[in-house]
């Protein structure tokens, strides 16, 4: 039935298929049917939708250059309703009889923008704020508006944090102090009393449980944050001794980040709320059970417990933690509280996409070489070239220890001067040529082979793109938390070539070689083969949450351009913001650097080039002019 010509051929399907776009896009990425990366302005089906070809172009004629971080407005919009209306659909089905408040923690984007779009989103469900620190305070302070909303404030704080809370509370704000430590007590209680004003106190606890993955040891006994059950009955008698007890308003914990497990979040709930119900029983007033941050994002599409992925979805999330907190209360008759969640991490890791461009590609080929050996050639050569030749099915392991120990051998000869760099550069060929065959044998063999699990990423192209793991997905180089990463164009083509990432700063570390998958963890990325001189472009996806701060400075690789982006829905854009990158001149005064002074130091070192004859008083100007416009130029690989 099936022509011949069409058996082969690549579709989008395939490419969704072969990335997963659909596994971890949660409805926000697709491919169009021009084989392009299109972004929706929601989850919803036949929602409004732009592709990130187009923004590329735009993007570029209006003088922005790659890389480029665009912020999708719709998306932080859509996920602070789809949590909110997650909450609400799950109370209003359980009939529960309190409310949901969310709040963002500030420190997972601090982004002037990025806190300013979800008070903004925010206020129709009063969704708050998170703050972990003073400077957070403040910031949070300058944009909120909504007094409805919660103003929870963690981490440690010092008179002047204080005041200021109180001050917000002075002003009608549901501002609440988290105690961290036994010791903040005294200190509330001081400037209360001192600016007559009183406080609402939430207690932070430390949990028994203790969750898997990556960022948890925020939990458990031994965690550095909160109060232990002593502590916690101290701080109550403390408080009922200055009369003070009515200000106990909120428990509060925080299990970690990234929880990929429901289960270890339901049994966290559980434990909590026994404590909360033994609060309200000592008489405290409560009303608000705050339960951190740690709602996953299924970075990798898998659906499982894997560290970058969660077992669970955002609305299995919601009923669990409120059917969670009802069978704890209803036994003991304890009013149902406000529930108070503080998710960062998938409220903002959809928002943001980082492109960036294909500089240069290292490809993998088979060498070109000769049949047979000379006869001259030296033994271990020969040996060599033996093991190359002898490959099949069974023997790839033995193969794969010989070519290694002849490799090894033929350049220690080479050190001590036994055979010459001809030879040696030839065995290297024969070497690779080897590997290569290894590996096209081991794809027919099923069963696991531990040794040779690299081999396909030691014969990978590379492809250097124009971007810093560093000052971009920092977690990528820090964790080895994994990201998806596709072109976001061709997709109707099959891409043939497997490939790592090299970025630019030419460290060592500055590569990305863990790729997602459903069922594993890839080594390298399916790529299309570059095409003579036209650009390819790749997207890392779901960078929003934890990047942008973390990024460093790293070879001097600053900020990169960022791009705020809002999808009409008559499929057209707007880019409502554009921020320019660092040029060299910032970064290099972020490391003490008096631009200024620089240009005079290198017009002397110029002029004295002139004195001695090596330039002529032209050659200054546009030595000068090349050294200014350098200074004034993006850090990052421009056109
Ligand atoms: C970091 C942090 C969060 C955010 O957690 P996510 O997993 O990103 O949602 C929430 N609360 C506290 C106290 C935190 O320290």
């Amino acid at each position: 039935m099936n022509k011949p010509e069409l058996l082969g051929r690549w579709t989008k399907q395939k490419s969704e298929e072969l990335y997963g776009i659909k596994n971890w896009g949660a409805g926000y990425f697709s491919i169009s049917g021009d084989g392009e990366v299109m972004v929706n302005a929601s989850k919803d089906d036949n929602t409004a939708a732009v592709s990130l070809m187009d923004i590329v172009s735009g993007v570029r004629e209006r003088g922005l250059d790659m890389p480029v971080l665009l912020r999708f407005e719709n998306l932080l919009d859509s996920q602070i309703s789809f949590l909110n209306n997650s909450f609400n659909k799950a109370m209003k089905k359980l009939e529960y009889k309190g409310e949901y408040r969310g709040v963002y923690p500030v420190k997972v984007n601090q982004q002037q923008q990025v806190i300013e779009e979800v008070t903004k989103f925010g206020q129709r469900y009063h969704h708050g704020l998170e703050v972990g620190s003073k400077p957070e305070l403040i910031a949070a302070l300058s944009l909120m508006q909504d007094k409805e909303a919660c103003l929870i404030c963690n981490g440690y704080k010092d008179e002047e944090f204080i005041d200021l809370g109180l001050y917000a509370v002075k002003m009608g704000f549901k501002c609440f102090f988290v105690m961290e430590n036994p010791s903040e007590l005294d200190i509330i209680l001081d400037r209360s009393k001192t600016l007559g004003i009183q406080p609402n106190i939430g207690i932070r606890i430390k949990l028994s449980a203790k969750a898997g993955g990556h960022w948890t040891d925020s939990g458990g006994d031994r965690s550095i944050f909160g109060l232990n059950v002593s502590q916690l009955i101290e701080t109550v008698d403390r408080l009922k001794e200055k009369g003070m007890l009515d200000c106990l308003k909120l428990l509060h914990y925080h299990l970690g980040s990234q929880i990929p497990n429901i289960r270890d979040i339901r049994s966290a709930v559980l434990e909590a709320t026994q404590v909360y119900a033994e609060l309200v029983k000592e008489g405290a007033p409560m009303g608000y059970l705050d339960l951190g941050g740690g709602l996953a994002v299924d970075y990798d599409g898998s659906n499982t417990n894997y560290t970058c992925s969660r077992n669970y979805s955002v609305e299995e999330y919601c009923s669990d933690i409120v059917e969670a907190v009802m069978s704890v209360l209803d036994t003991s008759n304890v009013p149902h509280p406000v529930i108070v969640t503080e998710s960062g991490r998938s409220t903002v890791a959809y928002y943001s996409v980082l492109l960036f461009n294909v500089l240069d590609v290292e490809k993998f080929e088979e060498y070109d070489i000769p049949e047979q050996l000379d006869d001259n050639a030296s033994e271990q050569i020969k040996n060599l070239f033996d093991v190359h030749k002898s490959i099949n099915l069974r023997n790839i392991q033995e193969c794969y220890n010989d070519a290694l120990y002849y490799r090894d051998e033929i350049r220690d000869m080479f050190k001590h001067g036994r055979i010459n760099l001809r030879d040696r550069a030839f065995s290297e060929k024969i070497f690779w040529n080897t590997i290569n065959q290894i590996a096209k044998e081991k794809k027919k063999i099923k069963k696991p082979l531990p040794d040779l699990e690299d081999l396909e990423s030691a014969i990978a192209d590379i492809y250097y793109c124009n971007f810093s793991v560093f000052q971009s997905i920092p977690d990528s180089w820090a964790i080895d938390q994994l990201f998806p990463i596709m072109p976001i164009h061709r997709l109707l083509e099959l891409p043939k070539r497997n490939a790592v990432i090299a970025d630019i700063t030419c460290d060592c570390d500055g590569k990305i070689d863990r790729f997602i998958d459903i069922h594993d963890v890839r080594t390298t990325l399916p790529l299309h083969d570059m095409k003579n001189g036209d650009d390819y472009f790749l997207g890392a996806f779901l960078v929003g949450a934890y990047q942008e701060t973390l990024g460093d400075l790293h070879n001097l690789f600053g900020d990169t351009n960022v791009v705020s982006v809002r999808i009409n829905p008559d499929g057209t854009y707007d880019l409502v913001k554009e921020i320019q990158g660092d040029s060299v001149a910032d970064v290099l005064s972020y490391v003490e650097f008096d631009p200024k002074d620089m240009v005079v130091r290198f017009r002397k070192t110029a002029e004295a080039a002139i004195r001695d004859g090596l330039i002529k008083t032209s050659d200054r100007r546009e030595i000068m002019r090349a050294f200014e416009s350098g200074l004034r130029g993006y850090t990052y690989y421009e056109r």
